[in-house]
């Protein structure tokens, strides 16, 4: 049996028998673990608060050979988000965030980018909850670039051909951008207003990306959603369970 530490994201946990949970983290160094917390709903256990959903906490666990469910010995909080409990919205956020980083990451792989991506937009929404939309879109590019999904931003996947500044680019049902030419209009339309917005993702933290979001038009927006959502769709083969 091997004991391990490291940092991880609390996302979601189901009661297992009369007193424990299972807890579903992202970690960062061994990603997505699933684990038991024995003894954790008990008045008085040695976890406390700290297995609340969205937590970051430094944990210590056991993993026995060949069983993906890991045993939580110690769980320490490193960042509680007490303070947003009372916000709907957030919550809901926040609870998607924690699905699709489960529906995407394979178990016990890690990927340290993905880890602090999705820690950065943790931080950004809980510090400026206004935002927590354009921290969410920020959330599902990243998601997608990160895992492999987002395509080519710059140019046309058939022809090779770079976009101009003002042409409008069409999304495949393969997830892949072409051009008018390439793609005789069929697949969704993306404006060059969203390609320009979805280019800001690559080079800003997720809190300065939702600033300047501020800025951008309702359409533009709105059109961003119905991309991210399609494409998620796609990959899952189903739609996302909640979402704002
Ligand atoms: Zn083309």
């Amino acid at each position: 049996m091997a004991v391990f530490e490291t940092e991880a994201l609390i996302l979601r946990s189901y009661n297992l028998a009369e007193a424990d949970k299972i807890v579903v983290c992202l970690s960062r160094s061994a990603g997505l673990i699933r684990g038991v917390a024995k003894g954790c709903r008990k008045l008085k256990n040695r976890f406390g608060a700290a297995l609340e959903p969205f937590t970051l906490v430094n944990l210590t666990y056991y993993e026995k050979e060949h069983q993906e469910l890991v045993s939580f010995r110690q769980v320490e909080i490193l960042k509680s988000r007490f303070n947003l409990s009372s916000n709907a919205s957030i919550l809901t956020g926040f609870s998607y965030i924690g699905d699709l980083l489960i529906d995407f990451s394979p178990p016990h792989q890690a990927n340290d980018n993905l880890f602090r991506m999705a820690l950065a937009c943790f931080e950004a929404a809980s510090e400026t909850p206004d935002d927590l939309e354009a921290v969410l879109r920020y959330f599902e590019v990243w998601l997608l670039k990160l895992e492999g999904f987002l395509p080519d931003l710059r140019m046309c996947v058939n022809c090779h051909n770079t976009f101009s500044a003002d042409e409008v680019i069409y999304l495949g049902l393969d997830l892949s951008l072409r051009c008018y030419e390439c793609s005789q209009g069929r697949g969704s339309a993306v404006s060059k207003q969203l390609r320009t917005h979805l280019r800001t993702t690559e080079k800003l933290s997720p809190a300065t990306f939702a600033e300047g979001a501020r800025e951008v038009s309702i359409d533009t927006k709105k059109e961003m959603a119905e991309l991210t959502f399609q494409m998620i769709g796609r990959v899952l083969e189903r739609m996302p369970r909640v979402r704002l």
